[in-house]
C-alpha cells in the first residue's frame, strides 16, 4: 500500500514539474539567439510550461546552456547552478556547450563540455540547433523527469556533484574562485 502511494505520489508530482519547467535566461553566443525564437510566437516554448523565463537563478529549475562556455566565466556558471532551486535540470545547448565545438582542437581558453563543470540532462549538439531541436530536447527533458522518482533523482545527483576541475590551478592562480 505505502508503496502504490509513493508512486501515485512520484507520478503527480513528476507530472507538474515536467510541465512547469522554468528556465534561467542565460546565453553566451549564437546559440542563445536560437533558445531566444524558441520563445517568440513561431515556436511557443508557453506549450510545454516553459514560457517563463526567470532573471534569478533562484526562480529557475532548468539551466539551458546556451553557447561557448570560457574558463574565465566556468566560475560564473557553476555559481548560478548552485544558485538554482532542486530540483534543477541542465540541457547543454550546441556542440559547444556539450563538447567545446569548433573551438575544441586549438582553443586554450574553452572548456570542452559543461558537464566538466555540472552534471548534464540532456545533449542537444549541433550549430547552432534549431528552435525545434531544442523543444525535441525539452520534451526528452519532460520524459526523463516523468520516469524518475524521488530516489533516483537523489541517487543521480549524489553521482553527479558539480565540480571545477577544469583547469582550477589556472582559475585559482588568476583569482578567479572565490
Ligand atoms: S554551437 Fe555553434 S552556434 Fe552554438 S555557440 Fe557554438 S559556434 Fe555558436
Amino acid at each position: 500500500m505505502g508503496n502504490i502511494l509513493t508512486s501515485a505520489f512520484d507520478e503527480i508530482y513528476n507530472f507538474a514539474r515536467a510541465n512547469s519547467l522554468w528556465p534561467l535566461t542565460f546565453a553566451t553566443s549564437c546559440c542563445g539567439i536560437e533558445m531566444m525564437s524558441t520563445a517568440c510566437a513561431d515556436y511557443d516554448i508557453a506549450r510545454f510550461g516553459s514560457e517563463i523565463f526567470r532573471g534569478s537563478p533562484r526562480q529557475a529549475d532548468l539551466l539551458i546552456v546556451a553557447g561557448t562556455i570560457t574558463q574565465k566565466a566556468a566560475p560564473a556558471l557553476l555559481k548560478l547552478y548552485e544558485q538554482m532551486a532542486e530540483p534543477k535540470y541542465v540541457i547543454a545547448m550546441g556542440a559547444c556547450a556539450c563538447t567545446g565545438g569548433m573551438f575544441k582542437n586549438d582553443s586554450y581558453s574553452v572548456v570542452y563540455g559543461v558537464d566538466k563543470i555540472i552534471p548534464v540532462d540532456i545533449y542537444l549538439p549541433m550549430c547552432p540547433p534549431k528552435p525545434e531541436a531544442l523543444l525535441d530536447a525539452l520534451m526528452k527533458l519532460q520524459e526523463k523527469i516523468k520516469s524518475e522518482t524521488v530516489e533516483h533523482r537523489r541517487k543521480y545527483l549524489a553521482e553527479n556533484k558539480p565540480k571545477l576541475l577544469y583547469n582550477q590551478d589556472v582559475l585559482l592562480k588568476e583569482k578567479l574562485l572565490n
